[in-house]
Protein backbone atom coordinates (compact mmCIF):
# COMPACT_ATOMS: atom_id res chain seq x y z
CA UNK A 1 0.00 0.00 0.00
CA UNK A 2 3.16 2.78 0.19
CA UNK A 3 3.36 3.08 -3.31
CA UNK A 4 -0.39 3.75 -3.48
CA UNK A 5 0.14 6.72 -0.75
CA UNK A 6 3.44 7.84 -2.48
CA UNK A 7 1.80 7.75 -5.67
CA UNK A 8 -1.63 9.47 -4.49
CA UNK A 9 1.43 11.96 -2.74
CA UNK A 10 3.30 12.87 -5.66
CA UNK A 11 -0.02 13.30 -7.70
CA UNK A 12 -1.33 16.00 -4.93
CA UNK A 13 2.28 18.09 -4.94
CA UNK A 14 1.94 17.94 -8.68
CA UNK A 15 -1.09 19.25 -8.84
CA UNK A 16 -0.49 22.25 -6.00
CA UNK A 17 2.66 22.56 -8.18
CA UNK A 18 0.53 23.60 -11.30
CA UNK A 19 -1.71 25.11 -9.32
CA UNK A 20 0.74 27.66 -8.64
CA UNK A 21 2.28 28.12 -11.95
CA UNK A 22 -1.30 28.50 -13.28
CA UNK A 23 -2.38 30.62 -10.53
CA UNK A 24 -6.08 27.79 -10.51
CA UNK A 25 -5.24 25.48 -7.41
CA UNK A 26 -9.22 24.17 -7.64
CA UNK A 27 -9.02 23.17 -11.42
CA UNK A 28 -5.59 22.08 -10.62
CA UNK A 29 -6.48 19.74 -7.52
CA UNK A 30 -9.49 18.65 -10.52
CA UNK A 31 -7.21 17.68 -12.92
CA UNK A 32 -4.86 15.38 -10.28
CA UNK A 33 -8.56 14.00 -8.75
CA UNK A 34 -9.18 13.08 -12.59
CA UNK A 35 -5.90 12.00 -13.10
CA UNK A 36 -6.03 9.43 -9.41
CA UNK A 37 -9.51 8.48 -10.37
CA UNK A 38 -8.18 7.18 -14.24
CA UNK A 39 -5.16 4.82 -12.71
CA UNK A 40 -7.34 3.67 -9.99
CA UNK A 41 -10.28 2.72 -12.89
CA UNK A 42 -7.10 1.05 -14.88
CA UNK A 43 -6.02 -0.75 -11.38
CA UNK A 44 -9.62 -2.27 -10.89
CA UNK A 45 -10.24 -3.28 -14.47
CA UNK A 46 -7.03 -5.45 -14.71
CA UNK A 47 -7.87 -6.79 -11.24
CA UNK A 48 -11.76 -7.65 -12.32
CA UNK A 49 -10.42 -9.22 -15.20
CA UNK A 50 -7.69 -11.31 -12.99
CA UNK A 51 -10.33 -11.82 -10.58
CA UNK A 52 -12.26 -14.20 -13.17
CA UNK A 53 -9.46 -16.82 -12.78
CA UNK A 54 -7.96 -15.96 -9.94
CA UNK A 55 -5.08 -18.83 -9.62
CA UNK A 56 -3.18 -17.64 -13.03
CA UNK A 57 -0.81 -15.43 -12.79
CA UNK A 58 -1.60 -11.53 -11.86
CA UNK A 59 -0.12 -9.23 -14.87
CA UNK A 60 1.75 -7.20 -12.21
CA UNK A 61 2.13 -8.39 -8.56
CA UNK A 62 3.85 -6.10 -7.24
CA UNK A 63 0.78 -3.31 -7.53
CA UNK A 64 -0.62 -2.61 -4.48
CA UNK A 65 -4.10 -3.40 -5.35
CA UNK A 66 -2.71 -6.66 -7.17
CA UNK A 67 -0.92 -7.73 -4.09
CA UNK A 68 -3.57 -7.20 -1.61
CA UNK A 69 -6.58 -9.13 -3.84
CA UNK A 70 -3.70 -11.75 -4.40
CA UNK A 71 -2.36 -12.39 -1.35
CA UNK A 72 -4.97 -15.16 -0.28
CA UNK A 73 -4.06 -16.79 -4.23
CA UNK A 74 -0.58 -16.88 -3.73
CA UNK A 75 -0.38 -19.96 -1.78
CA UNK A 76 -2.64 -21.65 -4.28
CA UNK A 77 -0.65 -20.72 -7.47
CA UNK A 78 2.93 -21.94 -5.46
CA UNK A 79 1.08 -25.16 -4.61
CA UNK A 80 -0.25 -25.40 -8.58
CA UNK A 81 3.27 -25.13 -9.72
CA UNK A 82 4.82 -27.14 -7.15
CA UNK A 83 2.23 -30.03 -8.31
CA UNK A 84 2.92 -29.15 -11.74
CA UNK A 85 6.68 -29.55 -11.00
CA UNK A 86 5.46 -32.80 -9.45
CA UNK A 87 3.61 -33.92 -12.28
CA UNK A 88 6.76 -33.54 -14.97
CA UNK A 89 8.97 -35.23 -12.76
CA UNK A 90 6.62 -38.18 -12.47
CA UNK A 91 6.25 -38.01 -16.05
CA UNK A 92 9.71 -38.26 -16.44
CA UNK A 93 10.05 -41.18 -14.02
CA UNK A 94 7.60 -43.17 -15.88
CA UNK A 95 9.05 -42.97 -19.40
CA UNK A 96 12.46 -43.87 -17.90
CA UNK A 97 10.44 -47.00 -16.24
CA UNK A 98 8.54 -47.59 -19.20
CA UNK A 99 11.99 -48.16 -21.61
CA UNK A 100 13.46 -50.42 -18.72
CA UNK A 101 14.32 -53.70 -20.25
CA UNK A 102 13.74 -55.37 -17.07
CA UNK A 103 9.36 -56.09 -16.09
CA UNK A 104 8.66 -53.55 -13.08
CA UNK A 105 5.09 -53.94 -11.81
CA UNK A 106 4.08 -52.01 -8.65
CA UNK A 107 1.98 -54.06 -6.27
CA UNK A 108 -0.61 -52.55 -3.70
CA UNK A 109 -0.27 -53.88 -0.23
CA UNK A 110 -2.86 -57.03 -0.89
CA UNK A 111 -0.27 -58.29 -3.89
CA UNK A 112 -2.65 -56.59 -6.71
CA UNK A 113 -1.57 -55.00 -9.83
CA UNK A 114 -1.26 -51.16 -9.69
CA UNK A 115 1.01 -50.52 -12.55
CA UNK A 116 3.94 -51.72 -15.05
CA UNK A 117 6.04 -50.81 -17.81
CA UNK A 118 6.36 -52.23 -21.45
CA UNK A 119 8.83 -54.75 -20.26
CA UNK A 120 5.97 -56.41 -18.05
CA UNK A 121 3.90 -56.93 -21.20
CA UNK A 122 5.69 -58.74 -23.62
CA UNK A 123 7.54 -61.10 -20.40
CA UNK A 124 4.37 -61.57 -18.28
CA UNK A 125 1.73 -60.79 -20.68
CA UNK A 126 0.13 -58.29 -18.82
CA UNK A 127 -2.60 -56.36 -19.97
CA UNK A 128 -4.33 -52.74 -19.29
CA UNK A 129 -7.26 -54.81 -17.68
CA UNK A 130 -4.82 -56.90 -15.26
CA UNK A 131 -4.51 -53.86 -13.27
CA UNK A 132 -6.30 -54.49 -9.78
CA UNK A 133 -5.67 -58.28 -9.83
CA UNK A 134 -3.39 -59.98 -7.95
CA UNK A 135 -0.38 -60.61 -10.05
CA UNK A 136 -0.15 -64.51 -8.61
CA UNK A 137 -3.47 -64.90 -10.29
CA UNK A 138 -2.16 -63.41 -13.67
CA UNK A 139 1.27 -65.13 -13.64
CA UNK A 140 0.45 -69.24 -12.94
CA UNK A 141 4.06 -70.15 -11.58
CA UNK A 142 4.03 -72.12 -8.58
CA UNK A 143 7.20 -70.61 -7.36
CA UNK A 144 6.75 -67.28 -8.32
CA UNK A 145 3.31 -67.36 -6.54
CA UNK A 146 5.09 -69.08 -2.94
CA UNK A 147 7.82 -65.83 -3.93
CA UNK A 148 5.06 -63.47 -4.00
CA UNK A 149 3.08 -65.01 -1.13
CA UNK A 150 6.43 -64.83 1.18
CA UNK A 151 6.45 -61.25 0.86
CA UNK A 152 10.53 -61.79 1.69
CA UNK A 153 12.12 -58.26 0.24
CA UNK A 154 15.30 -58.19 -1.71
CA UNK A 155 15.35 -61.64 -2.39
CA UNK A 156 15.85 -63.55 -5.46
CA UNK A 157 13.56 -66.23 -7.43
CA UNK A 158 14.71 -68.01 -10.14
CA UNK A 159 11.85 -69.99 -11.81
CA UNK A 160 10.55 -70.89 -15.23
CA UNK A 161 8.12 -68.74 -17.19
CA UNK A 162 4.61 -70.01 -17.35
CA UNK A 163 4.28 -68.97 -20.78
CA UNK A 164 7.26 -70.59 -22.66
CA UNK A 165 9.05 -73.16 -20.47
CA UNK A 166 12.46 -72.14 -22.51
CA UNK A 167 12.82 -69.42 -20.72
CA UNK A 168 14.28 -68.62 -17.64
CA UNK A 169 13.41 -65.46 -15.24
CA UNK A 170 14.52 -64.07 -12.27
CA UNK A 171 12.35 -61.97 -9.75
CA UNK A 172 13.36 -59.43 -6.87
CA UNK A 173 10.42 -57.85 -5.00
CA UNK A 174 11.19 -54.58 -3.04
CA UNK A 175 9.53 -52.54 -0.50
CA UNK A 176 8.56 -48.88 -1.30
CA UNK A 177 6.41 -46.06 0.00
CA UNK A 178 3.47 -47.21 2.73
CA UNK A 179 2.49 -50.88 2.11
CA UNK A 180 3.55 -51.04 -1.97
CA UNK A 181 6.16 -53.17 -3.07
CA UNK A 182 8.13 -53.12 -6.72
CA UNK A 183 8.13 -56.75 -8.61
CA UNK A 184 11.30 -56.83 -10.68
CA UNK A 185 11.06 -59.96 -13.77
CA UNK A 186 14.44 -60.34 -15.59
CA UNK A 187 14.72 -62.53 -18.71
CA UNK A 188 17.81 -64.59 -18.12
CA UNK A 189 17.62 -67.07 -20.95
CA UNK A 190 19.87 -65.34 -22.84
CA UNK A 191 22.50 -64.82 -20.28
CA UNK A 192 22.12 -68.71 -18.85
CA UNK A 193 22.69 -69.65 -22.43
CA UNK A 194 25.83 -67.58 -22.79
CA UNK A 195 27.01 -68.99 -19.37
CA UNK A 196 26.37 -72.66 -20.30
CA UNK A 197 28.24 -72.07 -24.04
CA UNK A 198 30.99 -71.12 -21.89
CA UNK A 199 31.33 -73.87 -19.31
CA UNK A 200 31.04 -76.31 -22.48
CA UNK A 201 33.37 -74.36 -24.04
CA UNK A 202 36.02 -74.61 -21.12
CA UNK A 203 35.04 -77.93 -20.43
CA UNK A 204 35.55 -78.87 -24.17
CA UNK A 205 38.86 -77.32 -24.64
CA UNK A 206 40.29 -79.14 -21.43
CA UNK A 207 38.97 -82.57 -22.69
CA UNK A 208 40.31 -81.57 -26.25
CA UNK A 209 44.07 -80.48 -24.61
CA UNK A 210 44.17 -83.66 -22.09
CA UNK A 211 44.12 -86.05 -24.63
CA UNK A 212 47.46 -85.43 -26.51
CA UNK A 213 49.10 -84.23 -22.94
CA UNK A 214 48.53 -87.30 -21.87
CA UNK A 215 49.89 -89.24 -24.53
CA UNK A 216 53.13 -86.60 -24.29
CA UNK A 217 52.79 -87.23 -20.40
CA UNK A 218 52.95 -91.12 -21.29
CA UNK A 219 55.76 -90.97 -23.37
CA UNK A 220 58.28 -89.27 -21.20
CA UNK A 221 57.57 -91.41 -18.13
CA UNK A 222 59.26 -93.40 -20.33
CA UNK A 223 61.80 -91.25 -21.74
CA UNK A 224 62.54 -90.84 -18.33
CA UNK A 225 62.68 -94.50 -17.20
CA UNK A 226 66.38 -95.55 -17.90
CA UNK A 227 65.85 -99.07 -17.11
CA UNK A 228 63.77 -98.79 -20.75
CA UNK A 229 66.20 -99.72 -23.80
CA UNK A 230 67.82 -96.49 -25.27
CA UNK A 231 66.22 -97.63 -28.51
CA UNK A 232 62.98 -97.64 -27.27
CA UNK A 233 63.17 -94.04 -25.58
CA UNK A 234 64.66 -92.37 -28.63
CA UNK A 235 61.96 -93.77 -30.96
CA UNK A 236 59.25 -91.88 -28.16
CA UNK A 237 60.96 -88.41 -29.05
CA UNK A 238 60.08 -88.92 -32.39
CA UNK A 239 56.50 -90.10 -31.44
CA UNK A 240 55.98 -86.79 -29.30
CA UNK A 241 55.82 -84.54 -32.58
CA UNK A 242 52.47 -85.62 -33.21
CA UNK A 243 50.53 -84.87 -30.27
CA UNK A 244 52.42 -81.45 -29.64
CA UNK A 245 51.83 -80.78 -33.09
CA UNK A 246 47.91 -81.25 -32.28
CA UNK A 247 48.33 -79.31 -29.14
CA UNK A 248 50.20 -76.20 -31.28
CA UNK A 249 47.14 -76.20 -33.51
CA UNK A 250 44.41 -76.52 -31.28
CA UNK A 251 46.27 -73.62 -29.47
CA UNK A 252 46.53 -71.55 -32.43
CA UNK A 253 42.93 -72.12 -33.60
CA UNK A 254 42.03 -71.19 -30.30
CA UNK A 255 44.19 -67.99 -30.40
CA UNK A 256 42.72 -67.34 -34.04
CA UNK A 257 39.17 -67.46 -32.72
CA UNK A 258 39.80 -64.81 -29.68
CA UNK A 259 41.14 -62.27 -31.93
CA UNK A 260 38.42 -63.00 -34.34
CA UNK A 261 35.67 -62.20 -31.82
CA UNK A 262 37.48 -59.77 -30.14
CA UNK A 263 39.53 -57.40 -33.08
CA UNK A 264 36.77 -55.02 -34.91
CA UNK A 265 37.44 -55.62 -38.83
CA UNK A 266 39.67 -52.01 -39.96
CA UNK A 267 37.84 -49.39 -41.55
CA UNK A 268 39.60 -49.14 -45.06
CA UNK A 269 39.94 -52.94 -46.29
CA UNK A 270 42.75 -53.41 -49.76
CA UNK A 271 41.31 -55.61 -52.64
CA UNK A 272 42.71 -59.19 -52.14
CA UNK A 273 43.64 -61.11 -55.07
CA UNK A 274 41.98 -64.48 -53.65
CA UNK A 275 43.66 -66.25 -56.40
CA UNK A 276 46.77 -66.01 -54.99
CA UNK A 277 45.30 -66.69 -51.83
CA UNK A 278 43.90 -69.85 -53.21
CA UNK A 279 47.01 -70.97 -54.88
CA UNK A 280 48.65 -70.87 -51.27
CA UNK A 281 45.73 -72.32 -49.41
CA UNK A 282 46.36 -75.38 -51.64
CA UNK A 283 50.14 -75.55 -51.25
CA UNK A 284 49.41 -75.28 -47.52
CA UNK A 285 47.20 -78.33 -47.76
CA UNK A 286 49.30 -80.24 -50.09
CA UNK A 287 50.68 -82.32 -47.79
CA UNK A 288 46.98 -84.11 -46.67
CA UNK A 289 46.34 -84.70 -49.98
CA UNK A 290 46.71 -88.60 -51.32
CA UNK A 291 48.20 -88.03 -54.69
CA UNK A 292 49.20 -84.77 -56.43
CA UNK A 293 46.48 -84.19 -59.00
CA UNK A 294 43.91 -84.91 -56.05
CA UNK A 295 43.19 -81.25 -55.73
CA UNK A 296 42.16 -79.06 -58.84
CA UNK A 297 41.73 -75.28 -58.97
CA UNK A 298 39.75 -73.67 -60.65
CA UNK A 299 39.66 -70.50 -61.45
CA UNK A 300 37.18 -68.40 -63.52
CA UNK A 301 37.71 -64.91 -62.72
CA UNK A 302 40.14 -62.36 -61.36
CA UNK A 303 37.75 -60.35 -59.51
CA UNK A 304 39.21 -59.49 -56.16
CA UNK A 305 37.32 -58.36 -52.54
CA UNK A 306 37.59 -56.35 -49.99
CA UNK A 307 39.28 -58.39 -46.87
CA UNK A 308 41.48 -59.60 -44.63
CA UNK A 309 44.42 -61.65 -46.72
CA UNK A 310 45.15 -63.69 -43.83
CA UNK A 311 41.73 -64.28 -42.79
CA UNK A 312 40.10 -65.31 -46.12
CA UNK A 313 43.69 -67.83 -46.44
CA UNK A 314 42.51 -69.18 -42.99
CA UNK A 315 38.92 -69.88 -44.49
CA UNK A 316 40.29 -71.61 -47.81
CA UNK A 317 42.75 -73.90 -45.62
CA UNK A 318 40.28 -75.12 -43.50
CA UNK A 319 37.63 -75.66 -46.03
CA UNK A 320 40.12 -77.20 -47.99
CA UNK A 321 42.06 -79.74 -45.21
CA UNK A 322 38.13 -80.47 -43.97
CA UNK A 323 37.11 -81.96 -47.71
CA UNK A 324 40.83 -84.04 -48.23
CA UNK A 325 40.47 -84.99 -44.64
CA UNK A 326 36.69 -86.23 -45.11
CA UNK A 327 37.59 -87.70 -48.27
CA UNK A 328 38.22 -91.50 -48.82
CA UNK A 329 41.08 -93.01 -51.15
CA UNK A 330 42.28 -89.79 -52.57
CA UNK A 331 38.69 -88.91 -53.98
CA UNK A 332 39.18 -85.55 -56.11
CA UNK A 333 38.56 -82.28 -54.35
CA UNK A 334 37.67 -79.22 -55.77
CA UNK A 335 38.58 -75.85 -54.88
CA UNK A 336 36.77 -72.77 -57.22
CA UNK A 337 36.75 -69.46 -57.57
CA UNK A 338 33.56 -67.68 -59.93
CA UNK A 339 30.99 -65.34 -60.56
CA UNK A 340 27.51 -66.08 -59.49
CA UNK A 341 24.96 -63.52 -60.01
CA UNK A 342 27.59 -60.73 -59.96
CA UNK A 343 29.20 -61.75 -56.71
CA UNK A 344 32.53 -63.59 -56.06
CA UNK A 345 32.18 -67.26 -55.24
CA UNK A 346 34.95 -69.23 -53.09
CA UNK A 347 33.32 -73.00 -53.51
CA UNK A 348 35.12 -76.39 -52.22
CA UNK A 349 33.39 -79.48 -53.32
CA UNK A 350 34.20 -82.82 -52.34
CA UNK A 351 33.06 -86.07 -52.84
CA UNK A 352 33.84 -87.35 -49.16
CA UNK A 353 32.28 -88.75 -46.34
CA UNK A 354 29.20 -86.12 -46.65
CA UNK A 355 27.19 -85.05 -44.03
CA UNK A 356 23.79 -85.68 -43.02
CA UNK A 357 21.11 -82.88 -42.83
CA UNK A 358 20.44 -82.82 -39.11
CA UNK A 359 24.12 -82.01 -38.57
CA UNK A 360 23.90 -79.50 -41.50
CA UNK A 361 22.79 -76.40 -39.11
CA UNK A 362 25.47 -77.73 -35.98
CA UNK A 363 28.39 -77.89 -37.57
CA UNK A 364 29.75 -74.26 -37.40
CA UNK A 365 29.15 -74.49 -33.90
CA UNK A 366 32.71 -74.69 -31.63
CA UNK A 367 33.98 -78.46 -31.35
CA UNK A 368 30.65 -80.02 -32.65
CA UNK A 369 31.48 -83.06 -34.78
CA UNK A 370 29.55 -85.27 -36.57
CA UNK A 371 31.24 -88.12 -35.53
CA UNK A 372 33.29 -87.58 -32.64
CA UNK A 373 35.62 -90.78 -32.76
CA UNK A 374 36.22 -90.25 -36.18
CA UNK A 375 36.90 -86.86 -36.74
CA UNK A 376 39.73 -87.67 -34.09
CA UNK A 377 41.29 -89.96 -35.69
CA UNK A 378 41.02 -87.38 -38.81
CA UNK A 379 42.67 -84.97 -37.25
CA UNK A 380 41.46 -81.33 -36.76
CA UNK A 381 40.54 -79.53 -33.87
CA UNK A 382 37.16 -79.15 -34.16
CA UNK A 383 37.19 -75.23 -34.61
CA UNK A 384 38.14 -75.18 -38.33
CA UNK A 385 34.45 -74.18 -39.53
CA UNK A 386 33.93 -72.20 -36.24
CA UNK A 387 36.70 -70.01 -37.58
CA UNK A 388 35.61 -70.23 -41.35
CA UNK A 389 31.81 -68.70 -40.00
CA UNK A 390 33.33 -65.78 -38.19
CA UNK A 391 36.14 -64.99 -40.95
CA UNK A 392 32.43 -65.02 -43.40
CA UNK A 393 30.82 -62.57 -40.84
CA UNK A 394 33.44 -59.95 -40.58
CA UNK A 395 33.33 -60.19 -44.58
CA UNK A 396 29.91 -59.44 -44.60
CA UNK A 397 29.27 -63.16 -46.24
CA UNK A 398 28.07 -66.60 -44.60
CA UNK A 399 28.55 -69.97 -45.40
CA UNK A 400 26.54 -72.66 -47.10
CA UNK A 401 26.79 -76.29 -47.42
CA UNK A 402 24.98 -79.08 -49.98
CA UNK A 403 26.13 -82.23 -48.59
CA UNK A 404 24.73 -86.22 -49.39
CA UNK A 405 25.89 -88.42 -47.10
CA UNK A 406 28.32 -90.94 -49.11
CA UNK A 407 28.39 -88.95 -51.53
CA UNK A 408 30.18 -85.45 -50.78
CA UNK A 409 29.65 -81.66 -49.68
CA UNK A 410 30.09 -78.81 -51.33
CA UNK A 411 31.00 -75.29 -49.32
CA UNK A 412 30.02 -72.27 -50.88
CA UNK A 413 30.28 -68.64 -50.26
CA UNK A 414 30.00 -65.64 -52.06
CA UNK A 415 31.38 -61.78 -51.74
CA UNK A 416 30.35 -58.62 -53.01
CA UNK A 417 33.23 -57.56 -55.42
CA UNK A 418 35.70 -54.69 -54.97
CA UNK A 419 37.37 -54.92 -58.66
CA UNK A 420 35.65 -56.24 -61.78
CA UNK A 421 36.78 -59.24 -63.13
CA UNK A 422 39.22 -59.06 -65.81
CA UNK A 423 38.81 -60.64 -69.62
CA UNK A 424 41.80 -62.99 -69.66
CA UNK A 425 40.97 -65.09 -66.42
CA UNK A 426 42.16 -69.07 -66.92
CA UNK A 427 39.45 -71.06 -67.23
CA UNK A 428 40.61 -73.78 -65.18
CA UNK A 429 44.35 -74.56 -63.12
CA UNK A 430 45.31 -77.61 -62.04
CA UNK A 431 47.48 -77.91 -58.58
P1 LIG B 1 37.15 -80.69 -37.45
O1 LIG B 1 38.44 -80.15 -37.03
O2 LIG B 1 36.61 -81.74 -36.57
O3 LIG B 1 37.11 -81.05 -38.88
P2 LIG B 1 35.45 -78.54 -38.25
O4 LIG B 1 34.90 -77.41 -37.50
O5 LIG B 1 36.35 -78.21 -39.38
O6 LIG B 1 36.14 -79.48 -37.21
O7 LIG B 1 34.25 -79.41 -38.82
C1 LIG B 1 33.20 -79.76 -37.94
C2 LIG B 1 32.60 -81.09 -38.35
O8 LIG B 1 31.94 -80.93 -39.60
C3 LIG B 1 33.63 -82.15 -38.58
O9 LIG B 1 33.95 -82.81 -37.39
C4 LIG B 1 32.91 -83.08 -39.56
O10 LIG B 1 32.07 -83.93 -38.85
C5 LIG B 1 32.07 -82.13 -40.38
N1 LIG B 1 32.72 -81.76 -41.65
C6 LIG B 1 33.38 -80.63 -41.93
N2 LIG B 1 33.80 -80.61 -43.20
C7 LIG B 1 33.38 -81.76 -43.76
C8 LIG B 1 33.49 -82.33 -45.06
N3 LIG B 1 34.10 -81.71 -46.06
N4 LIG B 1 32.92 -83.54 -45.25
C9 LIG B 1 32.26 -84.18 -44.26
N5 LIG B 1 32.14 -83.69 -43.02
C10 LIG B 1 32.68 -82.50 -42.77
Amino acid sequence: MNREVISAAVLLLLALALGSIVDAYGWALFAGSVTWYVLQWREYRKIRGWAKRPLRTPPNTSRGWFKLANSPFRSLQQERSRSRLFMTRLREVMALVQVIPDAVIILNKAGEIEGFNIAARNLLYLKDSDRGIGLASVVRSPDFIAFLKSGASESLLEFTSPFDQDRNLEARSFPVEQDRFVVLVRDNTELNRLLTMRQNFIANVSHELRTPLTVVAGYLETIADKEQPDDLRLSLIDKLTSPLARIRSLVDDLLLLTRLESTPVPAQLDPVAMTTVISNAVNEVRGLAQSPDQISVKITTQARIKGIETELYSVCVNLLSNALRYSQEGKPVTISWQEVDGKAQLCVVDQGVGIAPEHLNRITERFYRVDMADARTRGGTGLGLAIVKHVLRRHHSELFVKSTVGQGSEFFCNFAIAEPAQANAPASLNA
